[in-house]
């Protein structure tokens, strides 16, 4: 069995035959034309002949997929006749007597660039768009037919990226499900995909190639995770997995706008995970309550260098405006070990999850630390943000990275910037250090996130990215779970609230413990939050103490320390 992981854009556990599908490659050759005018012509020929076609797209599409998602054509529609674009191919054309393939080719590229360059995320995915239609005018120039995509009945398809008219010509009852090497979640391809219902994964990268043609495959398209020739094993959970999954859809029905509330009126936040803008929309579908982890490090990963100032503020603000209010826990940079941008040059580590990574980078990199930090306070007025620090195990730590902010914002108030004066600071309760000193911690922080993924691999010595050491990693490990005790208590203490953003914040059979411990917050994976909240839902907490001893989290001796015995 081979396992790639890619991007999931669309969710759905999808079993197939993988199918390579490769574009008949363009070939544009730059040639010299003896008699520009009739070039001109040919190319304004074809120009109408594309836009006819687009169209009649238009048309059909409206029917299929509804206007909103139909406009995609009459977008590319205007891009044909968009002022600057017509005026590059006519120059090309007429002044350097290019020929009209090359010079189509040759705007388009010069389009893309500046696209590509621009500072909102959607216009730069906006340079698909470009090819797509430049490919479509160059086909008619060049008067060839459009390939068909023919396929056989659960097809998953697999290529190097996909179009948005190719998206949309995709016949859903023999293509179940798309993976790609490129493309990205923005993509209009993937916008397309989602209103579709086409189960999608993105960005595989090289690791997809055409060898995997033929084969049979299981799509995970909620991990993004591709399985080629799937062992039983496998095709046992995905199957269990398909199954939770409808199970889920239904709920999802049922539960939105309802309170997170116990049986005996304990009411708790149920937030959810995201790694970007273009998840706050399962977030608004699922109806969470707010966010609460967006794993930043997400926009360091996507992009050729550290993301600056501006792309970051924009992403912030964006997040901050769409939750209109609710909570946002941003997570500062939290890169190294498994998460390793290919511009971070770093050297070789023996034990990359103990080395350099997290919030000691942006110790080591203050000026990377600072960009950021001067990015969330500036976007701090549009919203309810707050600020999460991962990897602290020292209240010293602490103390310098409060140092930081203030450093920064003394510098947002000489500039005369504003920012918000509410902005929650918290750190990630992910090492046995941090359970350990959770009493000095909390003193010096508003609230308590506790990473799971981290803890159990740093509290019990296994190495998350090992599959084979799953089974050792029990849910139920008592360490783990007397741990995230001693780290509420400590939040209460002092007063202070407390979540779990880890994985294990989504285990359903220990929610009914985080409520007896007093967790004052969950916060999962989008799909997760409606099951979280059903769970909730069904119970009750007159038995707190009875509870914690079920679950061994106190042993009978230490009911003594407790207020029923006083
Ligand atoms: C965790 O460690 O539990 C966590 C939420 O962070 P990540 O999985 O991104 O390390
Ligand atoms: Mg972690």
């Amino acid at each position: 069995m081979e396992k790639l992981k890619g991007r999931a854009v669309m969710g759905g556990i999808i079993f197939g035959k993988l199918v390579f599908y490769q574009r008949d490659e363009q070939v544009v050759k730059k040639r010299k034309v003896g008699n520009p005018q009739l070039e001109l012509q040919r190319y304004e020929y074809a120009r109408d002949r594309a836009i006819n076609e687009l169209d009649a797209l238009y048309e059909r599409e409206i029917k299929n997929i509804g206007k909103d998602h139909a406009d995609i054509f009459m977008i590319h529609r205007m891009l044909l006749e968009d002022e600057s674009f017509v005026e590059k191919i006519e120059k090309s054309i007429l002044e350097d007597e290019c020929c009209a393939d090359y010079a189509v080719q040759l705007a388009a590229s010069q389009v893309a660039g500046e696209l590509g360059h621009a500072e909102d995320e959607y216009i730069r995915a906006r340079t698909a768009d470009v090819k797509d239609v430049s490919r479509r005018l160059i086909r008619h120039i060049q008067n060839k037919s459009e390939q068909e995509m023919n396929f056989e009945k659960n097809s998953i398809l697999c290529c190097f990226d996909i179009e948005p008219s190719e998206t949309v010509a995709l016949d859903k009852h023999k293509v179940t499900a798309v993976c790609t090497c490129y493309g990205s979640a923005n993509s209009h391809s993937a916008i397309l995909a989602r209103t579709m219902n086409i189960p999608m994964i993105v960005a595989f990268g090289k690791q997809l190639t055409e060898e995997c043609n033929g084969k049979r495959a299981i799509a995970d398209c909620y991990s993004g995770t591709l399985y080629i020739e799937p062992d039983k094993d496998t095709i046992r959970k995905m199957l269990e997995k398909r199954e939770e999954e409808g199970r889920k859809h239904e709920l999802l029905k049922r539960l939105r706008g309802r309170r997170n509330i116990t049986l005996d009126g304990t009411e708790i936040q149920v937030y959810a995970n995201i790694s970007g803008l273009m998840d706050v929309k399962y977030v608004e579908e699922n109806d969470a309550g707010g966010i609460g982890l967006f794993r930043s490090e997400f926009l360091y990963l996507q992009n050729d260098d550290f993301p600056d100032e501006e792309l970051q503020f924009y992403t912030y603000r964006r997040i901050l405006e769409k939750m209109n209010g609710k909570k946002v826990i941003v997570r500062t940079l939290d890169i190294g070990a498994d998460k390793n941008p290919d511009y971070l040059s770093s050297d070789m580590e023996e034990n990359p999850a103990l080395g350099m990574r997290s919030i000691r980078i942006c110790f080591e990199k203050p000026e990377i630390f600072r960009t950021q930090l001067r990015a969330l306070y500036r976007a701090s007025v549009y919203g309810s943000l707050a600020i999460l620090f991962p990897m602290i195990i020292d209240p010293e730590e602490i103390i310098a990275v409060k140092a930081i902010i203030q450093d920064v914002k003394d510098e947002l108030d000489a500039e005369g910037v504003p920012y918000s004066d509410k902005v929650e600071i918290g750190i990630m309760i992910e090492t046995p250090a941090a359970v350990m000193l959770s009493d000095e911690l909390a003193r010096e922080v508003d609230f308590f996130s506790v990473g799971t993924n981290d803890l159990e691999q740093y509290a019990l010595a296994l190495d998350r990215q090992d599959s084979r050491l799953e089974k050792y990693c029990k849910p139920h490990h008592l360490a783990v779970l007397r741990m995230i005790k001693m780290a509420c208590d400590s939040a209460h203490r002092y007063g202070k609230w407390i979540g779990i953003c880890g994985e294990l914040g989504a285990e359903l059979s220990l929610t009914e413990l985080y409520l007896a411990m007093g967790i004052d917050e969950l916060s999962v994976s989008p799909s997760q939050v409606l099951p979280v909240r059903k769970k909730i839902r069904s119970i009750s907490l007159t038995d707190r103490l009875g509870i914690l001893l079920r679950y061994g989290v106190i042993r009978p001796d230490e009911l003594y320390d407790y207020d029923m015995f006083r």
